[in-house]
């Protein structure tokens, strides 16, 4: 087996458990590494790092599977897909969940999605890729699913060198499903869905909303397939009106309204929210509940100042539109938007605003998607609600 040495003075890090090997930690390397390759890490005086998967055209050369000496097989597979489930079964993520996030499962670059009897798989980088058929052997062992999807349509693949694809890893089945969650009923379309077709981050935030909305105008905006505007609806607000620049979202929101029995009350309409809240706040529009549940706003450092801007202008537009003691809930999912970060954005969005805001609730991502502390990239989903009053 190839063997990687790492250079004598290493980051922390590395000892205190993370899976990655930068390219600039890395002294030699002995023997000839194929991308995708499993390859043994050592420290600088030959003392045991671990095994993983090596891509030599990578920043990150090293994603570590283990720190022991043992076979990277079907039998690790199996065993690691089983203790993710064990988590979920512990911390209650049974129906639908993220049964795999991850560096948080120490499965690097590795993303399976559980609803209910279907599956969900993305490998991100080729070391991962290429145990594709070990993943789906676990699946097929620990749940029979009734089918499996592949979502690996994702740009990121193009950087390890590998195509962008999509299709079934089980007989095909139809991708057009429904899902529960809190009661409620969701189409999740998991052929031409966003990501894995739902996100499941928000599923506990989805609750937390129940108390605010009870005989309010809601408007929510980036709504994507209407989860939190039907929660809305289902927990007594009087109007909910959600805004989507996807028009396939926007469909697919109105017939779950529809599915819910809500579509008396909830609508769902294409816009842009950008505008739509620009425009909105300076008419003098109001509501009750403002929702915000943008994209990620960057994935690079350079555009930290853009993203930063645009989390202030939703929001301080949002904030204008709600009645005294209404409330907002917003939402980050930016990676590098660290939490204290965005609550002093939506501070200073309040104080441009001219609103006072007391924080009713503050979330992270639902526990099917583990933070491991000092990994600060596992933690990523910002959730807040505010009351907003005017001063
Ligand atoms: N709240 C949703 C997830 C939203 S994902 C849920 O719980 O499932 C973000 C959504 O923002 C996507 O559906 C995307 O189509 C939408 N979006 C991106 N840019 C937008 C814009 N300028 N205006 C409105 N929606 C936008």
């Amino acid at each position: 087996m190839v063997k990687v040495v790492l250079n004598k003075k290493i980051q922390i890090r590395i000892a205190a458990g993370h899976p990655w090997i930068y390219a600039n930690e890395v002294a030699t390397v002995s023997g000839e590494a194929k991308p995708g390759d499993i390859v043994d890490v050592y420290y600088h005086d030959n003392k045991y790092v671990g095994r993983g998967y090596i891509n030599p055209q990578s920043q990150i050369m090293v994603r570590l599977l283990t720190r022991k000496e043992e076979a990277i097989n079907d039998d690790f597979f199996y065993n690691k897909i089983n203790e993710a489930w064990q988590y979920r079964r512990h911390t209650g993520y049974t129906e639908n969940c993220r049964l795999v996030f991850g560096e948080s499962d120490y499965l690097p670059a590795l993303v399976i999605d559980k609803f209910n009897d279907y599956f969900v798989i993305q490998t991100l980088a080729l070391g991962m890729d290429k145990f594709k058929p070990s993943i789906v052997n676990a699946l097929n062992k620990i749940f029979s699913p009734k089918g499996i999807y592949e979502r690996n349509d994702v740009p990121v693949r193009e950087l390890e060198g590998m195509q962008q694809i999509k299709g079934f890893l089980s007989d095909p089945f139809d991708t057009d499903i429904i899902i529960k969650e809190n009661g409620l009923k969701f189409h999740v379309d998991l052929e031409n869905g966003q990501k894995t077709g739902y996100f499941l981050d928000q599923q506990d935030n989805r609750r937390a909303i129940e108390h605010i909305v009870k005989g309010a105008d809601v408007l929510g905006a980036f709504t994507y397939t209407g989860t939190f505007e039907i929660h809305a609806a289902h927990y007594g607000a009087k109007s909910v009106l959600g805004l989507d620049i996807s028009e396939s979202a926007v469909a697919q929101a109105n017939r779950n309204a529809a599915l819910n029995n809500l579509d008396h009350i909830v609508k769902f309409e294409a816009m842009n929210a950008f505008d739509v809240l620009k425009q909105w706040s300076k008419d003098r529009r109001n509501y009750d509940v403002v929702m915000l549940d943008p994209p990620a706003f960057t994935k690079s450092r350079a555009n930290i100042d853009k993203a930063i801007t645009g989390y202030k202008e939703i929001n301080l537009r949002g904030m204008k539109m709600i009645r005294n003691g209404g409330f907002l809930v917003t939402s980050s999912c930016t990676n590098l938007i660290q939490p204290e970060l965005f609550l002093r954005i939506i501070d200073m969005a309040a104080k441009d605003a001219r609103k006072k805001i007391r924080q009713v609730t503050y979330n992270t991502q639902s526990a099917d998607h583990p933070i491991v502390w000092g990994w600060e990239n596992t933690h990523y989903l910002k959730f807040l609600i505010v009351e907003v009053a005017d001063r």
